[in-house]
């Protein structure tokens, strides 16, 4: 069997010289670093002073721990480590309103960036022949642009459709003959009974490949889609912070992902003690970027559990691969796709005028897409002959929380004191997906 790859010398690196690419990489990032204001103090009060303080991959412990909260606060510019001019495009993470975590890159940045995301598409079998659609959003979120980039680099002929409109989505597929498209997997189930509802056989398509990402799914959903829909299904994995999809990526033989090493150095540690776990258990990701010139990001907690498969894969690829995601170490919710914390909630409840002492926040699958469900209790005097007032406060709820978290929850207005009152820590999150990790 052929095996494909965008640059197979990188690809299959003897782990010694990687591990030269990565110190040499780790000393450019810390000369970066040290530009930014957010870095500076807290690297010189360890004593690095600059790259040649980093003797060996082993000093990568005495650097800082970086979490999405630090990001928050070194919003906007903080982070930057080249000239302002030099930046040519910014991205956030999704969902996120208030203050984002964003990133900015040059124009090596995202020529490197798409040179990953294509070397991760080849390693699935993807040719510059397929016919791409890009099911994600657009804007600020990474899953559009830099994906787009990314296929558009391997020379695919690259359809933004953005996400949504999913009749628009089938026609293009149907007319332009897409053999691969990019969307969540919750999102294929979706397409896939509106297919079979429409009015076009399946088998007047030529859509072969199927790459997913962007929430946490197990083995069995991918079985099922690709059982359903007759297609390969590969996982990707990736974050705004880290430019997006294609950080590590499914090769031909889908046992795992292929973490990039020569532009990401890895821990999993152990989310409590800090203390890196042994190596095939599982951990917390954390991730230090390697080739991002205009921001530095150093041993950042992506907050994302998983281990670390230690056996070679048969593809011959010397970069380790990551078992699935079962989770996160955080509250943090993803709701098709958008990252929501239960805090942007309730601090829409806290703000708002007739809004009582509880709530839940309840998360269910309806059909193949997933439901947020908003319930909470009215003050007292809100329950009236006229419901007028309630209907206000519910629109007002909805139209506040779309705004904040990106997507419409149900609301759900309960009388006061009709909820129940949990003795302990209140359960604020009530996430009835099927989790079948
Ligand atoms: P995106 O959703 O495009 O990956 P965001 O920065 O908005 O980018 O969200 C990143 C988060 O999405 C990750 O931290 C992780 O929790 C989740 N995620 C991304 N890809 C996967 C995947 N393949 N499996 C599980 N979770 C994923
Ligand atoms: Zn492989």
């Amino acid at each position: 069997m052929e095996i494909p790859f965008w640059d197979k010398s990188i690809e299959t690196i003897d782990r010694s010289e990687l591990e030269k690419l990565q110190l040499a990489g780790l000393k450019r990032q810390v000369e970066n670093a040290l530009k930014t204001t957010f870095y500076k103090n807290k690297l010189l009060k360890e004593g690095i002073i600059g790259g040649s303080s980093i003797k060996s991959l082993d000093d990568l412990r005495r650097l800082p721990f970086t979490t999405k909260s630090d990001l928050r606060e070194a919003y906007p510019f903080g982070l930057m480590s080249v000239n302002k001019e030099d930046v040519v495009r910014i991205h956030a993470s999704s969902g996120t309103t208030g203050t984002p975590t964003i990133i900015y890159q040059t124009q090596k940045d995202v020529s490197m960036a798409a040179d990953t995301m294509a070397r991760s598409l080849v390693a699935a079998g993807c040719t510059k022949n397929d016919i791409c659609q890009n099911m994600m959003t657009y804007g600020l979120f990474t899953g559009g642009m830099c994906f787009h980039y990314g296929a558009e680099r391997l020379g695919m002929t690259v359809i933004p459709t953005s996400s949504g409109n999913t009749i628009r989505q089938i026609k293009f597929m149907h007319d332009f003959g897409t053999t691969v498209t990019h969307a969540t997997p919750s999102y294929l189930l979706h397409l896939h009974q509106a297919i079979e509802e429409s009015e076009y056989d399946r088998n007047d398509f030529k859509w072969r490949l199927a790459v997913t990402g962007a929430e946490p799914h197990s083995e069995e959903l991918r079985c099922k889609i690709q059982d359903k829909l007759g297609i390969e299904v590969y996982n990707c994995y990736g974050m705004s912070e880290l430019n997006g999809p294609g950080v590590a990526f499914e090769c031909i033989f889908r046992k795992g992902m292929h973490i990039w090493e020569d532009r990401y150095i890895i821990e999993i540690i152990d989310p409590v003690t800090l203390e890196p776990v042994p190596e095939g258990e599982v951990g917390e990701l954390v991730v230090t970027i390697l080739h991002r010139d205009a921001m530095p990001l150093l041993r950042y907690r992506t907050r994302d559990l998983t281990r670390i498969i230690p056996e070679p894969c048969a593809c011959g690829r010397t970069h380790r691969r990551l078992a699935r995601f079962t989770g996160r170490s955080d509250d943090m919710l993803i709701i098709n796709g958008v990252n929501v914390f239960p805090s942007q909630i309730e601090e829409v409840l806290l703000k708002v005028n007739g809004v009582g002492a509880n709530y839940l926040i309840v998360v269910e699958k309806q059909g193949d897409l997933d439901k947020l469900t908003v319930q909470t209790e009215v003050t007292p005097e809100m329950f009236t002959d006229d419901t007028r007032p309630l209907n206000a406060l519910k629109e007002r709820l909805k139209a506040e929380m779309s705004a904040l978290i990106t997507i419409n929850p149900v609301i759900e207005l309960k009388e006061s004191g009709s909820m129940p009152v949990s003795e302990g820590k209140a359960k604020r999150v009530d996430d009835r997906r099927p989790k079948d990790f």
